[in-house]
């Protein structure tokens, strides 16, 4: 099963990507992550990303595809992935076309998770990670067991530097303009299966469950 989750930051895509995940053993691939690990490595794209991130800006699409183009090509995704945080961009959606073409391959649906505004601004803001493994806490719906420290590895819990308010704005913004049009764009085809994600994770992918039932992927 090949899958992309679309939805505004804070949404819940990632933690609703990672439910999936476990269940159907997909591959997750998230290109924020994948920016993150680089950040923090120090490496070229991490220095480029950066930049970007910090506004609450996109990565140049140039960038972003090679590197969805390299992880694509490697050995765990062959039993299926989920693509959480790509594509971003129409432009991103006609080159992901191109790039599972050349395979005979193609997605076979986008999951899309709609929240009310409001709500993800107040979710975003008390939002913190885990600075090792990832794993998402929330200091008001879902605090850590010791305060700042990861329940799942032990490692530091922090705040990410774009889920400052201020930057929390922009990202609205750029989601907007440049990501909710790909609802319409894979709604054409078909392929959209849709989780209200405003009250619990868990009915959100019960929905989504459901909607994969009946296109017979599960
Ligand atoms: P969220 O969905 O909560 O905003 P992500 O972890 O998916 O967070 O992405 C964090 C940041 O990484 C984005 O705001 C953007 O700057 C960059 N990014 C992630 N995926 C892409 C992409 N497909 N294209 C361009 N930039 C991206
Ligand atoms: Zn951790």
């Amino acid at each position: 099963m090949k899958l992309i989750i679309l939805g505004a930051p804070g949404s819940g895509k990632g933690t609703t990507a990672t439910v999936l995940r476990e269940k159907y053993d997909l591959a997750h691939i998230s290109t924020g992550d994948i920016f993150r690990a680089n950040i923090k490595n120090g490496t070229e794209l991490g220095i480029e990303a950066k930049s970007y991130i910090d506004k609450g800006a996109l990565v140049p699409d140039s960038v972003t595809i090679r590197m969805v183009e390299d992880r694509l090509s490697q050995d765990d995704v062959k039993n299926g992935y989920i693509l959480d945080g790509f594509p971003r961009t129409l432009a991103q959606a006609e080159a992901l076309d191109e790039i599972l073409a050349k395979n005979g391959s193609s997605i076979d649906a986008v999951l899309s998770i709609v929240v009310d505004d409001e709500i993800i601004k107040d979710r975003v803001s008390s939002r913190r990670v885990c600075e090792k493994c990832g794993a998402s806490f929330n200091v008001r719906f879902k605090p850590t067991k010791v305060e700042g420290i990861c329940d799942e590895c032990g490692g530091n819990v922090i705040q990410r530097a774009d889920d400052k308010a201020e930057t929390v704005a922009a990202r609205l913004k750029t989601y907007y303009e440049n990501t909710k049009p790909l609802v319409d764009f894979y709604e054409a085809r078909g392929l959209i299966v849709e989780g209200s994600n405003d009250r619990s994770s868990d009915e959100c992918i019960a929905q989504i469950e459901d909607g994969l039932k009946a296109k017979g992927l599960i």
